[in-house]
């Protein structure tokens, strides 16, 4: 029986690019990848919220990450002022709950969490694994939150907030991992909340906006059969404008000049 764990990022992973995936969570091959700088900050800030409220050690943990662990002056002052423009009462927040990462098995057939499932069949090992950015139960209520920085001004920032809220799945699919988690959260409301900070020293918060049980159920059994496609089908690249960002885009591009792209490894 084949084990899978897939993780909520690896599901829009594989979505992008089903090579991308390969490369990136199966062969893993050693490249010397250079960042842009725009990911790096994106990733320091992510850190930097996750130690301040997910370790609860507030904002001042926050930069006190980024100041010992961030060499690059730039990365640091940009990372800086993106964490600064944090909404304050969430480092006060009572309850952020921090786990290491949740882990739901999931019934391929009825796509139900297996603990859930009434069908007679065997339960292949087909894990759904994730750590959302923060999430809180507040007011009796749970709640998602995601967190994301650009490099824009105001409008930009505001934009940005928008589009997370018309198309955040991934706080939506880490409201469904919570909600499958946890047997008090069956009966427990859920939404989420996106989080858009500014190198350039803005942010835009948005409001709650509820994951119903409806919404849930769609999105489960959409995850739970992306999960269940990850190694039954074939691995085929995905050639889009995405390349020319992609890590791996120097193997792809040999791949289609007639070299053997990661000699030994994959096609
Ligand atoms: S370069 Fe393009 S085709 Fe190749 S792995 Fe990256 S996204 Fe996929
Ligand atoms: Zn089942």
């Amino acid at each position: 029986m084949m084990e899978r764990r897939v993780s909520v990022t690896g599901l829009e992973d594989w979505l992008s690019c089903r090579q991308y995936y390969q490369y990136h969570y199966i062969d893993r091959p050693e490249l010397d990848i250079v960042e842009p700088t725009r990911l790096t900050v994106g990733r320091a800030v992510a850190r930097a919220i996750e130690v301040g409220l997910g370790l609860g050690r507030g904002v001042e943990g926050a930069f006190e990450y980024i100041r010992n662990e961030i060499d690059d002056p730039d990365v640091r002052e940009s990372a800086r002022s993106a964490v600064s423009m944090v909404p304050s009462y969430l480092w006060e927040s009572e309850a952020p709950i921090s786990e290491d990462r949740i882990e739901v098995q999931y019934c391929a057939y009825s796509a139900l969490p297996v603990a859930d499932c009434q069908c007679r069949m065997t339960h292949d090992s087909l894990y759904i694994v994730g750590r959302p950015d923060l999430w809180v139960v507040e007011n009796g209520e749970i709640v998602v939150y995601e967190f994301k920085t650009c490099a824009e001004g105001r409008s930009g920032t505001e934009r940005k907030l928008e589009l997370y809220e018309d198309w955040g799945i991934q706080a939506v699919r880490y409201a469904v991992l919570v909600h499958d988690a946890y047997p008090w959260a069956q009966n427990v409301p859920i939404s989420r909340r996106h989080v858009v900070v500014s190198t350039r020293g803005f942010a835009a918060v948005g409001g709650a906006i509820p994951v119903t049980v409806d919404v849930m159920r769609r999105v489960r059994d959409e995850m739970v059969s992306i999960a269940s496609e990850i190694g039954r089908v074939d691995i085929v690249r995905n050639w889009s404008f995405a390349c020319t960002a992609c890590p791996y885009r120097g193997l792809c591009a040999v791949y289609l000049t007639g070299g053997r792209p990661l000699e030994g490894l994959g096609p």
